[in-house]
């Protein structure tokens, strides 16, 4: 039997991105559909501040799937943009707990 809430790979929902709305949005164009993950952003910083805690998972879910559509429409393939930025420790300092100096962006 199948767990539906199984954990879902960065790729498998990367894919999954794909099947559902990479048509509509390639038509779309970057553009377009890059204002559609700001107005998400928007609407997860209001969850943030006084949603509940199912609207803020909801509005997260949100963002990642625009930023993920976003991905596929120019080609970039998530997992291995992660993995190759962040998988040997932060970027700026190499450590996997970070310890840039907290005036700087890590
Ligand atoms: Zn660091």
């Amino acid at each position: 039997m199948t767990d539906s809430r199984a954990s879902v790979s960065l790729n498998d929902f990367q894919q999954l991105i794909r099947q559902m709305y990479l048509e509509k949005d390639a038509a779309r164009g970057v553009d377009g559909t890059f204002m559609w993950l700001m107005e998400e952003v928007g609407e997860l910083a209001a969850a943030l501040r006084d949603g509940s805690h199912d609207e803020q998972g909801e509005e997260f879910a949100d963002v990642l799937a625009w930023l993920t559509t976003i991905a596929n429409v120019v080609g970039v393939d998530l997992a291995d943009a992660v993995q190759r930025k962040y998988g040997t420790g932060c970027p700026g300092c190499g450590q996997f707990v970070c310890t840039c100096d907290d005036a700087g962006k890590p």
